[in-house]
């Protein structure tokens, strides 16, 4: 049996109760087999797998808080500390009442791949609460907020652990927590990150993600001999990462002519208003029906069907799961060059098959929106300095970032002989630099 399905087996004994994490495992050690078939002998020897795939530690604690009518409520909170071999735990804190331990290592794991090719030092961790951010009042935000941090401020530090924002922890939450963390440490420190820009907060990580995902894009289609200019362009979602790739987009001369949110979808056939949108989304929080109504040309649909519009590149910008086999037939028969991710998973396994089979260049999320958690260690960096860096100094370095990252999977792809497989290529460039890391610090 190989060293990668000996390993798998051990994971599915040990985590049997946990799909979503066997999922991620099993998917990220498929794709390394060029790499682990190469170094059997040298990574059995250290347990590198067994010892990448069980986190360093796994806080579970209770979250006790009181609502407006004075009921104690009660939530169970995690904290994975995954991998720290290139640098501190870095992971946001996700509030949503689906969390559980399976579904925060799943996430934790593929953070340490991720964090890995930004090319920045920082470990993979994430944490979370099934806590229902939803329908609750400020006040009760703040007081569940102020308990969680009492709990966790015991494991985190600027030098050991940095928690950041991911569904339900947005800037209010992340202020909240970092109040709470000063009071009781009496430390004034980058501990969190997506901090507002009065105390620490940087520049440029508000449009991170949607950016680096364009500058990515850019840099894989000048590579195939394209530009961006006068391509059409879908994107899904109406939140922080698709507003953003739309500015982007349009800035490189692009014109995006799809978005879309929770109940319908917008073709605009003049190219995405992004300052309507944001007004509609962004201020007045509405649907986009909204939208509709003050453009004339643009259709708006109910459901889904972004992807049926003809286009030269596809961006899925909203949830998981939202590019199924069908949206991959349609895009390839409408002549789509390329698919990048600015969401998290949001294709599925079979239409990535699709896709790469049908000559589409994919890219997936741990590349393509790693322009966020990278301008998150941009944050680190300047706070550690006590600096704050200009909007223009950190755009440059999130660019640079971007794409580098497209060249190092690009690379590790044609290394192991899968060249164009960007997927394999993410996973093995992610992989490689925290094995060096972890067989340079011994057995630990
Ligand atoms: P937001 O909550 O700001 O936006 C999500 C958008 O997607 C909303 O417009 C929402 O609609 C829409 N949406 C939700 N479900 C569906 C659906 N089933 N079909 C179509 N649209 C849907 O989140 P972000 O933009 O921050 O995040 C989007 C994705 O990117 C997530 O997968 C996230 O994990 C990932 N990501 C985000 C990063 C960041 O820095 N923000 C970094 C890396 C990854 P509605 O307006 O109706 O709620």
């Amino acid at each position: 049996m190989s060293y990668v399905d000996e390993v798998l087996e051990i994971v599915q004994k040990k985590n049997a109760d946990q799909p979503e994490f066997l999922q991620a495992v099993t998917e990220v050690l498929d794709s390394l087999r060029p790499v682990i078939d190469a170094n059997e002998e040298l990574y059995r020897k250290n347990a590198i797998l067994e010892r990448i795939t069980e986190p360093d530690r796994q806080i579970i604690f209770r979250v006790p808080w009181v609502d407006d009518k004075g009921q104690v409520q009660v939530n169970r909170a995690f904290r994975v500390q995954f991998n720290n071999a290139i640098g501190p735990y870095k992971g946001g804190l996700r509030l949503h009442p689906s969390v559980n331990l399976g579904i925060i290592k799943f996430l934790g794991f593929e953070q340490i791949f991720k964090n890995s090719l930004t090319t920045l030092p920082i470990g993979g961790g994430k944490g979370g609460c099934d806590f229902d951010p939803k329908g609750k009042s400020d006040r009760e935000i703040m007081a569940f907020c102020q308990s969680f941090m009492t709990e966790l401020c015991k494991y985190i530090g600027a030098d050991v652990d940095v928690p950041a924002g991911d569904i339900g922890t947005g800037a209010r939450e992340i202020g909240y927590m970092f109040g709470q963390f000063k009071r009781i440490r009496g430390s004034y420190e980058g501990v969190l990150t997506g901090k507002g820009l009065t105390y620490g907060g940087s520049l440029v990580r508000t449009e991170a993600t949607g950016y680096g995902l364009l500058y990515l894009t850019e840099e894989l289609m000048k590579c195939h001999g394209e530009s961006m200019q006068g391509k059409t362009v879908c994107v899904s979602g109406a939140g922080n990462v698709a507003i953003y790739a739309i500015q982007k987009a349009h800035q490189m001369g692009a014109k995006v002519v799809t978005c879309s949110d929770s109940t319908g979808w917008i073709y605009d056939p003049d190219g995405i208003d992004v300052e309507l949108l944001k007004d509609v989304k962004e201020v007045k929080r509405a649907r986009l029906t909204e939208y509709a109504a003050a453009r004339p040309n643009a259709q708006y649909h109910e459901g889904r069907g972004v992807w049926q519009i003809k286009c030269d590149i596809a961006l899925p910008c909203a949830t998981q799961n939202e590019l199924l086999l069908e949206d991959a037939k349609q895009l390839v028969a409408n002549g789509c060059k390329a698919v990048c991710e600015g969401a998290n998973m949001p294709t599925t396994l079979d239409a990535t098959k699709y896709l790469q089979e049908n000559g589409v260049w994919f890219v997936g999320g741990k590349a393509a929106n790693a322009g966020g958690v990278a301008t998150s260690a941009l944050e680190m960096s300047q706070n550690s300095e006590r600096l704050s860096w200009s909007f223009d100094e950190v755009d440059a370095k999130l660019k640079n970032i971007m794409v580098t990252i497209y060249h190092n999977i690009d690379d590790a792809a044609k290394r192991y002989g899968v060249e164009g497989d960007y997927v394999a290529g993410a996973n093995i460039a992610g992989f490689e630099k925290v094995v060096q890391a972890m067989l340079a610090q011994g057995v630990c």
